[in-house]
């Protein structure tokens, strides 16, 4: 069965737009992107045209890829500072000679919409304790999980990659779900046979159609967060980590690509800009 994400995040953004109008609040994202990756343009376009939708007004700042660390700390404190904006992004990945950890550190922990500030994953990773914005992407994999009343309890979750905002973040709150949780890396060496013990296997490893079906166990829940751009019969198309057409045969559930994390990392982004809109009510 296909976790529809596409479904989920069309329902989740038309709750969005009626909150909105019923509430009568106006939220604002501010936005910044460095440089000319055409993929992040692709996702800043995207998640602009999603605030189109829903009612929430945004700010895109475009700088140059060569623009010091002290500008976009500039950026982010006028951002900060600007009653309008409640939530802020910082278009992921920043050029290298910038210091990602000091512009994350910098966006006010209220209008941290992407939830990467160490205080917000700090809270994410200590029980009892709850963070006021979960990333984006984790937290859109967990609702359509849930939306199809997937258990978690007590079930072998790998996780294929340990990424600040991905990999990690999904561990953490897979394991506040009392899943027992694997997560695997460049340097596991036995990855295959640690995917065939998984119920849960969640992909984030940006590595093309790596995972095959005879990996799988049967009945495997499988969300595939990657997104790889191949060329098949001289076309360019995208495909995730896990090859779609074995799994398929062998997964219960499973993420199509497109249409499934993706649209929910999107519909996550304008709820917690509305989130922070009201917390700031
Ligand atoms: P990163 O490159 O930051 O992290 C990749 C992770 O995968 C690392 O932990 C790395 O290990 C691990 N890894 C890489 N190769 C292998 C391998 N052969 N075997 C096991 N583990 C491996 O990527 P991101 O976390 O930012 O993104 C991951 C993927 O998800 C990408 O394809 C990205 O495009 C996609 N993505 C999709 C989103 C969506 O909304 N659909 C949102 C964000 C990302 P190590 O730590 O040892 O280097």
């Amino acid at each position: 069965m296909l976790l529809d994400g596409k479904k989920l995040a069309t329902q989740i953004k038309e709750s969005i737009r009626s909150n909105i109008i019923n509430k009568s609040i106006t939220p604002g994202l501010g936005v910044i992107i460095v440089g000319d990756r055409k993929d992040s343009a692709l996702y800043v376009r995207m998640k602009n045209k999603a605030c189109n939708e829903v009612g929430i007004t945004s700010k895109i700042i475009k700088l140059s890829e060569n623009v010091s660390t002290e500008n976009v700390l500039f950026i982010i404190d006028m951002f900060n500072s600007d009653k309008d904006i409640h939530g802020i992004l910082v278009q992921l990945p920043l050029p290298h000679h910038i210091n990602e950890d000091e512009v994350l550190s910098r966006v006010a922990i209220n209008k941290d919409v992407d939830g990467f500030h160490a205080t917000n994953i700090g809270n994410l990773a200590m029980e009892k304790r709850s963070p006021l914005f979960i990333p984006c992407t984790p937290k859109g994999c967990l609702r359509l999980l849930e939306e199809y009343n997937i258990e978690f309890k007590g079930k072998n979750a790998v996780v294929i990659g340990k990424s600040n905002i991905v990999g990690l973040p999904i561990s953490l709150m897979l394991m506040k779900k009392d899943a027992t949780v694997t997560v695997c890396h460049k340097f596991t060496t036995n990855l295959r046979e640690i995917v065939q013990g998984a119920d849960i296997l969640i992909s984030a490893c940006g590595q093309a159609e790596m995972v095959r079906g005879d990996w799988l166990k049967e009945g495997v829940i499988i969300v595939d967060i990657g997104i790889n751009h191949v060329t098949r019969d001289d076309k360019n198309i995208i495909v995730g980590d896990v090859c779609f057409e074995e799994a398929n045969k062998i997964a219960s559930y499973i993420t199509p690509i497109p249409g499934g994390v993706g649209p929910m990392t999107v519909a996550m982004l304008m709820e917690n800009t509305m989130n922070a809109c009201l917390l700031d009510k």
